[in-house]
């Protein structure tokens, strides 16, 4: 049973028990109400606390139980709340850490609330592009307001508890306890302040008997849904849903507004988009676990930082640590370099305290962490080193070999590479099991993601570290295999191919980039290209056209690139730019050397459609993935998605191209595939699915 159950004079106590926050998973529901049966049949109880057990009140549903039969089945969390509400002896909810969705709504079905101080609160559904479906839409208003109600909704985030209890005239907390570790003792003297005014057979109070007014109703919702509308763009439906249900709570009476919310929640939950956010849930969760790497495994302690390398990634990279409260040392060849390399992070949280989003003396704490030399016997004693010099595997061997001659034993190194052997850098020491790559994207202070590479003979231990260490400074995480580009950059240089031959064929820059945009891309290919670079591609370009003579590419990119087009740092690209600005602006040089490119292949140019666009460029990065996925270099179709919504700004709605993709039936990737493959321009190679893709087509089956 996931609740425990207890007598205290007379008093009831049902404390859920189901860690790690309580989720309300249908053996927490049944012990629930076993227990609330049992204290209305004893007639020495007379009220009755809820409450949660460990680190939370309740998180609400249990995931694992997401879309299963299991979620619904009686009693479903609409069923408990009514058996509470109804319940004839008091029911008082003693809230703490954590109330959240379904724990949440379970408290509002009690007739009496305390709750501890430093308690989130939350109705986050909406994260999961749903609404609140057991009764939050129609209680909550009820006890906060019309206004501060919605605003939890609809964002999603979570207040504090001591921040609601200031709220005027808010009915959501009778009392709030002390503090967290008094509330079980106070919740007992409420509960018997309420037995002293209360008669049996009494009426109890009831949040559902509440009225729900706004003076100003119509207008208020008008204006919410304009905000809405202007943040969404018609990309998710579900905030606009948690306006209507709200909205519904002002005009309907209380079970006409429940019949209504459950409508919406049942039809949100299989849009596409629902889908994808609740896969992409899982999904962060799955990301962070490797399967032989258990979490019993034992970490090493990482309590100082080294990094070799000041420049864009080297300082960025360091941000990470000092803001999460390690101390960095940072090391270079030369003290203009370190200069430099310290004056650009100063600089980047100093815009940060101009914006109001950092305050001065966390800045100085944040400085006061770091340091810098010029000799590697000041970082010896790191417990975590990481490698951000010049992409050369020469200069990668002088900087391992160094490391492995100095650095103290159980350190770990790691590299920053993007796309150099892993096992090749860790074969420069004498210590390969300590040596890992953390692929840090750009800028590396902002991007969530990091690829943790593993190499042949990196250590569990190593592994276990390194993902503890992702998340203390608050990255995504996703193992990824040793090959050229890992998982992230291999698959995009097929992307890139794709986008070089779409232009080959008749399109523009701007076309290619506004349907992708369009499709809900935070960029398309050409303004990235520009943005990280031109000549990055280029220099990846001229290896391949060494390593692999038959891979067929779009020269167009290379032209760009002799013009010294190299984008945004030059001012010039595939589009112009204003210094200061990042407006991409079309350039006619550009479309006239595309042009006379296109004559010099004999390509007459032909009208491609956005649809085709999208296809070809999402369905390249599909193709690929599916070789990683069979080669092993990920572990799930899941920690594909993961790398392209935190690194790639993939649209999150989509849920990641994999899971695009299962959304689409891989059958119909196939099909398009095979279409591909017949235009003469495009490379049939390339289109011919990969094994894994045209088995689970053909057998019906998805990624996920
Ligand atoms: P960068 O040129 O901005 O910085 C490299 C720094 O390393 C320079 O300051 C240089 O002085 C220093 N350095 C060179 N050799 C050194 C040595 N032997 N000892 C100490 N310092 C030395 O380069 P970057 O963009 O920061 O890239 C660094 C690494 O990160 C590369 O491996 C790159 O592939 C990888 N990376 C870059 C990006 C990106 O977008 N820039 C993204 C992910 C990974």
């Amino acid at each position: 049973m996931s609740a425990d159950y207890t007598v205290q004079g007379d008093l009831a106590v049902i404390t859920m028990n189901n860690p790690p926050i309580n989720g309300l998973g249908l053996s927490t529901r049944l012990a629930i109400v076993a227990g609330l049966e049992k204290a209305l049949a004893d007639d020495q109880v007379k009220a009755i606390v809820l409450t949660g057990a460990g680190k939370a009140f309740s998180g609400g549903a249990d995931i694992k139980e997401f879309g299963s039969p299991k979620a619904i089945q009686e009693p479903n969390l609409l069923s408990v709340i009514v058996a509470l509400e109804n319940a004839s002896k008091p029911v008082i909810a003693a809230v703490h850490t954590v109330a959240m969705g379904g724990g949440l709504e379970l408290a509002l079905g009690c007739h009496y609330r305390i709750a501890a101080p430093g308690c989130d609160v939350a109705l986050p559904e909406v994260k999961l592009g749903l609404i609140p479906g057991a009764g939050g839409t129609q209680r909550l208003p009820r006890v906060l307001g019309v206004e501060a109600a919605l605003n939890m909704i609809v964002s999603g985030e979570a207040i504090k508890s001591e921040m609601l209890a200031m709220l005027p005239g808010q009915k959501l907390f009778d009392q709030m306890a002390s503090s967290p570790q008094s509330l079980a003792q106070e919740a007992a003297d409420f509960a018997h302040e309420v037995l002293q005014n209360h008669v049996p057979g009494m009426a109890l109070p009831r949040v559902r008997d509440l009225p729900c007014k706004h003076p100003n109703a119509q207008a208020f919702f008008k204006f919410s849904t304009n905000m809405v509308n202007g943040m969404t763009k018609g990309k998710y439906p579900a905030p606009l849903k948690c306006i209507e249900a709200v909205q519904n709570a002002t005009t309907m009476k209380f079970d006409e507004g429940m019949r209504a919310e459950r409508e919406i929640f049942t039809n949100l939950m299989w849009t596409p988009e629902c889908r994808a956010l609740r896969h992409l849930f899982v999904a962060q969760r799955a990301a962070s676990k490797i399967e032989d790497v258990p979490s019993t495994t034992p970490v090493r302690e990482i309590k100082s930082v080294a990094v070799i390398g000041a420049g864009t990634m080297g300082g960025g990279i360091s941000m990470n640590f000092l803001n999460a409260g390690i101390p960095v040392k940072m090391l270079e060849m030369k003290q203009d370099a370190l200069d430099r390399g310290l004056a650009i992070i100063e600089k980047n949280y100093q815009a940060q305290v101009k914006k109001g989003k950092l305050k001065e003396d966390k800045l100085k704490q944040r400085m006061g962490l770091l340091s810098t030399t010029l000799s590697y016997d000041e970082i010896r004693d790191a417990d975590l080193v990481i490698e951000a010099v010049f992409e050369e595997m020469g200069v990668k061997e002088t900087v391992f070999k160094k490391l492995d001659s100095v650095m103290k034993p159980g350190a770990i190194l790691a590299s920053n590479t993007s796309t150099l052997d892993v096992n090749a850098i860790a074969g420069f020491t004498q210590r390969p099991q300590d040596v890992v790559g953390l692929h840090f994207f750009s800028p590396a202070n902002v991007m969530k993601l990091l690829e943790v590479v593993r190499g042949a003979k990196t250590g569990k231990d190593v592994m276990a570290t390194v993902m503890g260490v992702a998340k203390k400074i608050k990255k995504t995480a996703v193992v990824s295999g040793v090959c050229d580009g890992f998982i992230g950059n291999r698959m995009i240089e097929q992307y890139s191919r794709q986008a070089g031959f779409l232009i080959e064929e008749g399109c523009t820059p701007q076309q290619v980039d506004k349907a992708v945009e369009k499709f809900g891309f935070a960029m398309g290919p050409f303004r990235m290209g520009d943005l990280a670079g031109n000549d990055i591609g280029w220099a990846i370009r001229k290896r391949r056209y060494q390593e692999k003579p038959d891979m067929k590419y779009s020269k167009t990119a290379d032209l760009l690139c002799e013009q010294g087009r190299f984008g945004q740092k030059v001012g010039k690209g595939w589009y112009d730019y204003v210094a200061g600005k990042r407006d991409a602006i079309p350039n006619k040089d550009v479309e006239d050397m595309i042009a006379q490119h296109r004559t010099a292949m004999g390509i007459t140019p032909r009208k491609i459609s956005d649809e085709e666009i999208v296809q070809r460029l999402v369905f390249s990065l599909v193709n690929e993935a599916a070789y990683i996925l069979e080669e092993g270099i990920a572990a799930r179709a899941s920690d594909i998605d993961m790398v392209y919504i935190t690194g790639y700004g993939f649209p999150i709605y989509r849920g990641g191209p994999m899971n695009y993709a299962d959304q689409l039936g891989l059958f119909n990737v196939v099909q398009a595939m095979k279409r591909f493959a017949l235009n003469p321009h495009d490379d049939a190679q390339f289109w011919q699915p990969a094994p894994l893709l045209a088995r689970l087509a053909a057998d019906g089956k998805t990624f996920n």
